[in-house]
């Protein structure tokens, strides 16, 4: 069975706008599927739909044959704008969703040091997100989502406000951690060289409608040999 399930899915917006199509994926347990396509194509309404933060107008979104109701912890978000809690520091943001399943303090602080660690942010772990680059808080957005253990992890072009370098960087660290620990990802982004360095589909969509196009394998990349 596909862990994530979109069947013949359209959005119509109040207004009338036609934001998606008819759209059908399978997202299997593992795949790292970039979602590839132009400015208005649907991406992030499709993506904000499988997050639960929308809903289609018509067909239906199933998470390991469960239909999608709302938000919930199965799923990890990472937006562009990075969402850290201002107030808490980054060992503090990444034990946020542990907190909330009940964990003691002590196992909550011992699994988000390992996250911490595994995006490189060892030794920053009290710090506040003012005082980190953007990379290194979009590194602890991640770790965050990551420490939680959701089924998929959702992301909208989470690197667009990054500097060229740095995106390249992310990238790198993202596939490295996809490799290591074979987390299913359905990643939103328009620029072409990130959507075919990452995971293993590209699934390109057009604007005209918000449709799915193709969806191709393609081959996985070694950032780390
Ligand atoms: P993409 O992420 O590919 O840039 P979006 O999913 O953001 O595309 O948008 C798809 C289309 O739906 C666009 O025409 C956009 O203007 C429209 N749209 C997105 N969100 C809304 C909304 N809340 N209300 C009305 N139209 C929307
Ligand atoms: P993205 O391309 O990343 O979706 P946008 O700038 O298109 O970014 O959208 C940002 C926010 O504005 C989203 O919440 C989206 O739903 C909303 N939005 C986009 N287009 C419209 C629109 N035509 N009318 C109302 N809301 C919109």
């Amino acid at each position: 069975m596909s862990i994530l399930d979109i069947t013949r899915v359209s959005k119509t917006f109040p207004g009338g706008t036609v934001a998606l199509q008819a759209t059908d994926l399978k997202v299997e347990e593992n795949d790292f599927i970039t979602i590839l396509g132009p400015s208005g194509c649907g991406k992030s309404t499709l993506l904000r739909m499988v997050a639960g933060l929308d809903s289609p107008t018509t067909g239906s979104i199933e998470l390991d044959g469960t239909p999608v109701t709302g938000p919930g912890a199965d799923r990890g978000m990472v937006f562009q704008s990075y969402t850290l809690f201002p107030w808490l520091t980054v060992l503090q943001n990444v034990c946020f969703g542990l907190r909330e399943k009940g964990m003691t303090l002590a196992d909550q602080h011992a699994v988000a040091a390992g996250f911490i660690a595994k995006v490189g942010l060892k030794g920053f772990e009290n710090h506040f997100p003012k005082q980190l680059s953007g990379g290194m808080q979009q590194r602890t957005a991640l770790a965050r989502a990551l420490a939680n253990d959701p089924r998929i992890l959702l992301m909208d072009e989470p690197f667009g406000a990054l500097d060229h370098q740095t995106r390249e960087l992310m990238q790198e660290l993202l596939q490295g951690i996809w490799e290591a620990e074979r987390k299913t990802v359905l990643f939103v982004t328009h620029d072409i060289d990130e959507a075919i360095f990452m995971g293993n589909r590209v699934v390109v969509m057009s604007a005209r409608p918000g449709r799915i196009k193709c969806d191709l394998p393609v081959a996985i990349s070694h950032p780390r040999h």
